[in-house]
């Protein structure tokens, strides 16, 4: 399999498909697989989808989001699937790390073709026989649907598909304040014509935090943000005594990060948080300056030039200070 003609021939025949998305999946890595889901199963194939860790709980309302893997709570299983699938989809990261054990497992299973369809900067070498890799598209949502109108088969996109893909365009466009261009709207036009409810998804998207989840921005906002005028920064750290006092959970911390854009002046910003084992980064920044570049130099990340995330195996503090050090060498552009 060499090419997307390659990959709509080979779907004429009935096949098992694993799709994949990444650890800590977002509404783009949820909607894009559900989406592409949706699209197959009609199709006659039989289709999983398989993340490495726990979804957000703002996800639930998309029916069918109770039947994805989880690679950490049910491994069997997913290898089960894995070692009887036909071929494998990686949708919405750039390497095999981001699916954590999933891809080792991936990676003992040679003989299996594999598709990426993805977003990021520097997909790794050999990742998959066919890439669809664009690096200026939106979200992965955006290029499923255009990768299924290549395929001839945008007849076959319905509200019940057109529904995930927006979600993933909604999140990974912060409801279109970043990431945009005239394509995206061309195909959001599109997909309004297939039929979208718009405001449905806004609300389900952007004003459904929990209680707790506003109390926990709060806390961020009163008590851990810094603000780093001499470099256009700020950071916000959380220890694992306030995820323990706070009882934060996995994307209970989802979009905290882009408050410290909305200072004036602010241009960098840094979400810094200590994990069981790591110290987890998230990066954000405004126009050219590249997060990406700092996340993979710094903290053997990347993502996006505006979007990136990292971490680190040293503590929070010294963590901290390696951040510090990053902006001491000078605000990376791209
Ligand atoms: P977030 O900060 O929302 O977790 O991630 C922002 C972007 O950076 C996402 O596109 C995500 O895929 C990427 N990213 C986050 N963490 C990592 C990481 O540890 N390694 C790499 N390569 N990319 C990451
Ligand atoms: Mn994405």
């Amino acid at each position: 399999m060499q090419s997307l003609s390659d990959l709509r021939s080979f779907l004429d025949t009935p096949r098992k498909i694993v799709l994949f998305g990444h650890r800590n999946p977002d509404g783009d890595a949820i909607g894009s697989t559900l989406g592409l889901k949706r699209y197959l199963t009609p199709l006659g194939h039989e289709v999983k989808i398989i993340v490495p860790s726990e979804l957000p709980s703002f996800l639930n309302f998309l029916d069918g989001v109770e039947d994805v893997m989880v690679f950490d709570t049910d491994a069997e299983e997913c290898k089960t699937s894995m070692t009887a699938a036909d071929l494998f989809i990686l949708m919405d990261f750039n390497s095999l790390e981001r699916i954590d054990k999933a891809g080792e497992f991936v990676a003992t299973l040679p003989d299996t073709p594999r598709v990426l369809i993805d977003h990021h900067l520097e997909p790794e070498e050999n990742i998959a026989q066919v890439i669809v890799s664009e690096p200026s598209a939106s979200s992965t949502c955006e290029l499923v649907y255009t990768t299924i109108k290549t395929m001839g088969d945008a007849d076959k996109v319905t509200p019940h598909i057109a529904e995930p893909l927006m979600v993933g365009i909604l999140t990974d466009t912060g409801g279109f304040s970043y990431a945009t261009n005239a394509q995206l709207f061309r195909v959001v036009g599109e997909l309004f014509e297939v039929g979208v409810d718009n405001e449905k998804l806004q609300t389900a998207i952007f004003n459904s935090m929990t209680e707790k989840q506003l109390r926990i921005l709060g806390h961020c906002l009163a008590n851990r943000m810094e603000i780093i005028p001499e470099h256009n920064a700020g950071l916000i750290t959380l220890t694992k005594r306030d995820y323990e006092q706070f009882d934060i959970r996995r994307g209970d911390t989802e979009g905290i990060v882009n408050y410290l854009l909305r200072i004036q002046g602010v241009d960098l910003a840094a979400f810094i948080t200590e994990q069981p084992n790591i110290t987890k980064l998230s990066l954000r920044s405004r126009g050219d300056i590249s997060v990406q570049k700092m996340a993979a130099e710094y903290f053997k990340g990347g993502g996006h030039k505006n979007a990136s995330g990292g971490y680190s195996h040293s503590g929070l503090r010294s963590t901290v200070s390696r951040f510090r050090e990053a902006l001491e060498a000078g605000i990376p552009v791209g």
